[in-house]
């Protein structure tokens, strides 16, 4: 049968709805996709079947009768493809391969000194193939890469500017297709790692959420109505630039002074501890602080009162359900917790911190890299429901 324009439009729409609804669902049976969408059996089953021979959906044993004979179930096949997420922090790269649901499958993690493009490429098309290499075999193999970055990235994957690498204007998606040979998604890392949280992690259930990206630097990723909010540009979430110190204020890499990463980030960390050689990365001012050492504990809790300054901001203007601190400052959050709800206590309005909850990140170090995982495997997803994949 020969489908007009609309009724093109239309079938790949209800296709594209069979397969939310199985994800969301699973396992759950051709009757039960078809009344919760209202479409009648027969065309379920002619969605369905098209699913099942692409290899995203699986036939199951029987589920529950409620009466008659009873039904198969389907699943989402979460192993018919990987995706392999990248983090690109600034003084360290973890990557992940995650199955198209998330699981991830295995890992890697480098320190990273040498923020030149090339070789940072070098070594993220290393990560990639090494990765690719551990994947289970499947029917669409590795469907993609996605890659969270520390700096503005535009709709083409290009790199604006990476003020702490460094970077202007890098073309790193063209750049990592053409030597990865994967179709690949850049994007800010806080982004990805409000995302992350967001389908995997501590920010599951909210649909407001703020996720904090501390680490050498700041960024933030907002979450609005369970979607990220990229701005007019693609540029939102530069809270790390906000002015928290407007005289006197410590000169950052942006061009401005007395901006938050300059008094919340693992940079004004070692900024307040140096010079020490024993001090040179946060891991180092947590042993220290662990082992006594009054000067590193108090170091770790004035960041954790900066970042509650920053917090108390965030919760005044998003009215968020939840901030998510995450990255490498969550490691220190037995000595930031409190100075941190100490000052959004102080700080914030009483209205909006009443029903806001201060979580850390509960993926870890790997929320950015599964955030960008999931933006590789929902453009895979897009792909095949517009009919575009084999
Ligand atoms: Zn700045």
């Amino acid at each position: 049968m020969k489908l007009t324009g609309d009724q093109t439009y239309i079938k790949r729409m209800n296709k594209s709805l069979v397969l939310d609804t199985i994800i969301a669902h699973a396992p759950i049976s051709r009757a039960d996709i078809s009344a919760k969408l209202g479409l009648n059996k027969a065309t379920v089953s002619s969605l369905v079947a098209e699913w099942l021979d692409e290899r995203l959906v699986l036939e199951t044993g029987l589920g529950a009768s409620s009466g008659g004979r009873k039904p198969v179930m389907l699943l989402y096949n979460a192993q018919a493809g990987y995706a392999v997420g990248v983090d690109l922090g600034v003084n360290y790269i973890s990557a992940a391969l995650t199955d198209l649901s998330g699981v991830v499958v295995a890992r890697e993690r480098q320190r990273l000194r040498d923020a030149e493009p090339g070789a940072v490429l070098e070594r993220v098309v290393g990560l990639v193939r090494a990765l690719t290499a551990q994947a289970p075999a499947s029917p669409y193999g590795v469907v993609g890469v996605g890659v969270g970055v520390p700096g503005i990235v535009d709709g083409d994957g290009v790199v604006l500017t990476a003020p702490n690498f460094g970077w202007r204007d890098v073309p790193l998606r063209a750049m990592l297709e053409d030597a990865a040979g994967l179709p690949a998604c850049i994007e800010n890392e806080a982004n990805a790692g409000a995302v992350g949280e967001q389908r995997y992690g501590i920010g599951r259930d909210a649909s407001d959420a703020v996720y904090i990206s501390a680490g050498v630097g700041i960024g933030t990723g907002l979450i609005v109505g369970r979607d990220l909010y990229r701005g007019a540009s693609g540029f939102s979430g530069e809270l790390g630039h906000m002015t928290i110190q407007a005289d006197q204020g410590l000169p950052c890499g942006c061009g401005s002074s007395g901006c938050w990463e300059m008094y919340a980030s693992e940079k004004a960390l070692l900024h307040r501890l140096a010079p020490h050689p024993e001090r040179e990365d946060l891991e180092s001012v947590l042993r220290l602080a662990d082992e006594g050492d009054a000067a590193a504990a108090d170091a770790l809790s004035d960041i954790g009162r900066y970042l509650g300054i920053g917090v108390a901001t965030i919760l005044n203007a998003f009215n968020p359900e939840m901030v998510i601190v995450g990255n490498r400052l969550a490691l220190a959050r037995a000595y930031v917790e409190q100075p941190l709800l100490d000052a959004v206590e102080r700080r914030s309005l009483r209205q909006h911190r009443r029903r806001a909850r201060i979580e850390f990140a509960s993926l870890g170090l790997d929320s950015a890299a599964l955030g960008a995982a999931s933006l590789a495997i929902s453009r895979f997803l897009a792909a095949a429901k517009a009919g575009e994949q084999a």
